[in-house]
């Protein structure tokens, strides 16, 4: 028996501490990957392993009928640090759940069915995010999807414009496409969604699941732009790796939601880790953190690769390196030859996103490991 969706790799990982993975066999990584965008404090934050253990000791689950302590506590977290009035929390358990939620709340509060996407987007796994995800080898195997979803180029304002109209429920973007290949959108584009969406009276709908919590050198990405959105959806990194999603949305749109639910969402335990990440996020600046730490990460890729790499390109610890040829072998060389656990971002990127916690000196290590293997 063995499981079979992930293909698995030749290092079994043990324990970790801030940047550090450590292997069964003693070999320390540098988690350049934050283990898919989830441990933007770091593995094993001591603050978040001590709210976590108490609330398990305390109680580990009751239904989100009866308000719990640690529950309430995390909707007023997110409520003061959500971007404009987008402060109504709907909690779940991923990614592609809080987008599930997004778009059946936009159908709902708007009456409409069409949904617009971008090229190249990626909003999870489930039959409706997945709808409205782009990579045909991630949707064919599973058709039919949810239906009404309509794809425009990435970063086309003029396109965008012309796709939103009065059937359309929703626009769903990511400010900075992750898996996508690490592409920042322009403040005009953004700016282009919030008023064609207005306009028609439609949603924007921001998927933050990857850039959200920090990693761009603030809170939100869409902060960067002055662009408040109707809907915002973040995940990944919100529990320190314990499975936790959420679903922001402005008064509009909570008002009329239609009938959602979900047995596990606002579980005490999850909501404890995530009410413990926000706050060392917070008490740690770690935005800021990232802001300086990815500036100094692009300068110096940029200086030591040049034109051995097509681009460097990013914003804030959401990095991305795009290399000439397949980013696969560079990065099976960086975990094997000099430990660093990197991620790809389709075909020919390399992705650095690392917890925001990272020191120069795990930087220069790393950017010396990207340098030996590119040019080497
Ligand atoms: C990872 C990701 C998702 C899906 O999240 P899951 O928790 O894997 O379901 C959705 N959108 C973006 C931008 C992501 O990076």
């Amino acid at each position: 028996m063995s499981g079979f969706v992930f293909s698995e790799k030749p290092i079994a990982i043990e324990s970790g501490e801030g940047v550090t993975l450590t292997a069964t066999d003693g070999t320390e990584y540098l988690d350049f990957g934050a283990s898919y965008a989830c441990t933007p404090v770091g593995h094993c934050h001591p603050d978040v392993v001590e709210a976590t253990t108490q609330q398990v000791q305390e109680l580990m689950y009751v239904q989100a009928s009866y308000p719990n302590a640690a529950r309430t506590a995390l909707y007023e977290q997110l409520a003061d640090v959500a971007p404009g009035d987008v402060d109504n929390v709907w909690l779940c358990n991923s990614g592609t759940e809080a987008n599930e939620a997004a778009l059946k709340f936009a159908r709902a509060a708007t009456g409409r069915e069409k949904i617009v996407a971008t090229t190249q987007g990626f909003h999870g796994r489930t039959m409706g995010a997945l709808a409205a995800t782009w990579k045909n080898k991630y949707k064919e195997p599973y058709e039919p999807l949810a239906g009404g979803v309509e794809f425009v180029p990435y970063g086309d304002g003029e396109q965008l414009r012309e796709a939103v109209d009065e059937q359309t429920a929703a626009v769903i973007l990511e400010p900075v496409q992750g898996e996508g290949g690490i592409n920042p959108a322009p403040t005009e584009y953004l700016q282009v969604a919030r008023e064609a969406t207005d306009e028609a009276g439609a949603a924007l709908v921001m998927d933050e699941i990857q850039t959200g919590l920090g990693r761009t050198g603030s809170m939100w990405a869409c902060q960067h732009h002055d662009v408040v959105p109707d809907i915002l959806t973040t995940a990944k990194g919100l529990g320190s790796g314990l499975p936790i999603g959420a679903t922001l949305v402005r008064d509009w749109i909570a008002e009329s939601h239609g009938d959602h639910g979900s047995t596990f969402s606002g579980n005490p335990v999850t909501c404890a880790a995530a009410g413990a990440t926000l706050d060392v996020i917070e008490s740690e600046d770690l935005p800021a953190r990232a802001s300086e730490r990815g500036d100094y990460l692009r300068a110096e890729l940029d200086a030591a690769l040049g034109d051995e790499v097509r681009d460097v390109r990013g914003q804030g610890l959401l990095v991305g390196v795009e290399v000439k040829r397949g980013a696969n072998r560079h990065l099976k060389r960086l975990a094997l030859n000099h430990q660093v656990l990197a991620l790809p971002a389709g075909r020919t990127v390399l992705r650095l996103l690392p917890p925001l916690v990272v020191d120069e000196s795990h930087v220069d290590r790393v950017v010396d490991a990207v340098t030996e293997v590119v040019t080497g």
